[in-house]
């Protein structure tokens, strides 16, 4: 069984460690993780101090480099890290700014570097009405897949933790009570024979097309509910080398789409090895094509020039790549009875539309919020404090989102409220107030970062500001 000699191996090393592991968490115990994308990762971080050993079982074999792969398909597509984000990766790796620098990734000051083109027009910071002194709203920009390798290159230094790479789960394993989740089957790629793992918790972090839900069908669990707000949103991505002497404030600027007519999107960003990833996004099946002429047309369509002048001047060094699977799904996993030992997060749970940006820091939020049910000793309550920690996020991307009568699932009109509606007129008036108050600048950059509460909007000094004259 190669499965469970990785087990008694891993366990041998992981017993030096047992003095790290807290509230009585035995150095023998493991815990498994499925999938090894950027919330399996996190997770296994996380549970690295708890458990004596924390595998991480990927159907993938994983590029020793950083390059795309199957399992992630989305890897080829932009990935903006969101300030709240990096701070919890750099409290879990602590290191891992500098790491991230030295492997090319370009450090991002939100409030300085980000230019935005919202609904009414260029943020301060962008139009050159202000000179933004330097925020704490940081982060970095850099391809998915070097972000995912320089993470699972920091989790390699744990020696508690380890990948198995090449291996499919394809069913989770309880006891006779049917109870309590004991671990998993799980298939080698290379092979057809199927291998039992154990484990005294199992953590299903394989993504939007996790098989989880059938899984516990299939121990006599009902499903978890499911929720799905289709934009119908397409996106095409390519990559340029910037042109020699390029110069330009900004590292990230994003054209947004103006719902609920204006259906397009241009996001350009800044990269390692003096690339740029530049990506098109159409509302309601308004799909980007991905032949080059076509692709520019499009981007020449885009509600302000910049994006289209600014790649025009520049050589493309990649294909065009096309994705569409951007439904919001959310999988109410807090709903239902689930088996002990068996919990769900990152995309699994909860996968957003990828316009906001939000899925990775979702998944951070995610391994945060299990570090303290561990801390705790009160896994149970993980599902219900994971749904209350999303629930900011989910409804931002799909409220944004029901806007486009194309939607499908959309939040109907008549769920909109009274209450939702005024608070959507406040925000976009805040957000046209923002283009001339730089403190009200720095406090969306602040929220939709997701630093701060969006409750700082509602503050006494704020609503002054935004309910004064235009
Ligand atoms: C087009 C697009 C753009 C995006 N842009 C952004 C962005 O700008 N910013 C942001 O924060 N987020 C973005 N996201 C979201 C982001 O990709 C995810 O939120 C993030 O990767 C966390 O997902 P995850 O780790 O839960 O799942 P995934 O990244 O989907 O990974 C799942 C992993 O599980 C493995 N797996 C699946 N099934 C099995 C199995 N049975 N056995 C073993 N392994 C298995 C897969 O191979 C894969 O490695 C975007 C998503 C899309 C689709």
């Amino acid at each position: 069984m190669v499965a469970n000699k990785l087990t008694y191996r891993n366990n041998n090393r992981a017993i030096a460690q047992s003095a790290r592991y807290a509230n009585g968490f035995a150095a023998a115990r493991r815990a498994i993780v499925i999938g090894g994308s950027i919330a399996g990762l996190l997770v296994a971080r996380v549970l690295a101090d708890y458990f004596g050993t924390v595998t991480i079982i990927e159907r993938d074999p994983l590029p020793t480099q950083p390059h795309a792969r199957k399992g992630v398909p989305q890897s080829v597509q932009p990935h903006v890290l969101f300030a709240k984000g990096y701070q919890i990766l750099e409290e879990l790796f602590p290191n891992l700014g500098s790491v991230l620098s030295k492997n090319g990734a370009l450090e991002i000051d939100w409030v300085r570097e980000f230019y935005h083109f919202n609904q009414v027009g260029w943020s301060p910071n962008a139009n050159g009405f202000f000179d933004f002194p330097a925020s704490k709203v940081i982060s970095f920009t850099c391809s998915r897949p070097l972000l995912e390798w320089t993470i699972r290159q920091q989790l390699g230094e744990f020696s508690n933790v380890r990948i198995v790479d090449g291996y499919k789960v394809t069913q989770l394993l309880s006891d006779a009570t049917k109870e309590r989740v004991t671990g998993v089957l799980l298939r080698s790629l290379k092979g057809n024979t199927s291998e039992e793992f154990l484990a005294d918790l199992v953590v299903d972090a394989s993504g939007r097309s996790s098989q989880s839900p059938k899984w516990l069908a299939n121990l006599g669990f009902i499903e978890p509910p499911e929720t799905v707000i289709n934009p119908l949103l397409g996106y095409a991505t390519r990559r340029y080398k910037a042109p020699e002497n390029f110069q330009a404030d900004w590292k990230v600027m994003l054209i947004s789409q103006a719902p609920p007519h204006q259906t397009r999107l241009g996001y350009l960003a800044k990269i390692e090895n003096g690339e740029w990833i530049a990506t098109l996004g159409g509302y309601g099946g308004d799909f980007p094509p991905t032949d080059e002429e076509g692709f520019l047309k499009f981007a020449a369509s885009l509600r302000d020039a910049t994006f289209y002048d600014t790649i025009r001047q520049a050589q493309p060094v990649s294909p065009i790549y096309a994705h569409r699977a951007t439904a919001n799904r959310l999988r109410h996993f807090d709903r239902v009875k689930l088996p002990q030992g068996f919990i769900a997060l990152g995309d699994a749970v909860c996968a957003l539309c990828p316009v906001y940006g939000q899925g990775m820091t979702v998944s951070a939020l995610a391994a945060m919020v299990l570090q303290d049910c561990l801390r705790k000793n009160n896994l149970q309550r993980f599902q219900k404090n994971l749904a209350k920690e999303i629930s900011f996020a989910w409804t931002l991307a799909t409220m944004q989102d029901s806007r486009f009568p194309t939607t499908v699932g959309s939040i109907e009109p008549k769920k909109v409220n009274g209450l939702a509606k005024i608070m959507q007129w406040y925000t976009d008036r805040l957000l046209v107030k923002a283009t001339v108050k730089p403190n009200l600048h720095v406090l969306c950059t602040e929220v939709f970062q997701l630093l701060r509460s969006p409750l700082a909007f509602y503050h006494p000094s704020v609503i002054w500001q935004v309910l004064s004259k235009l």
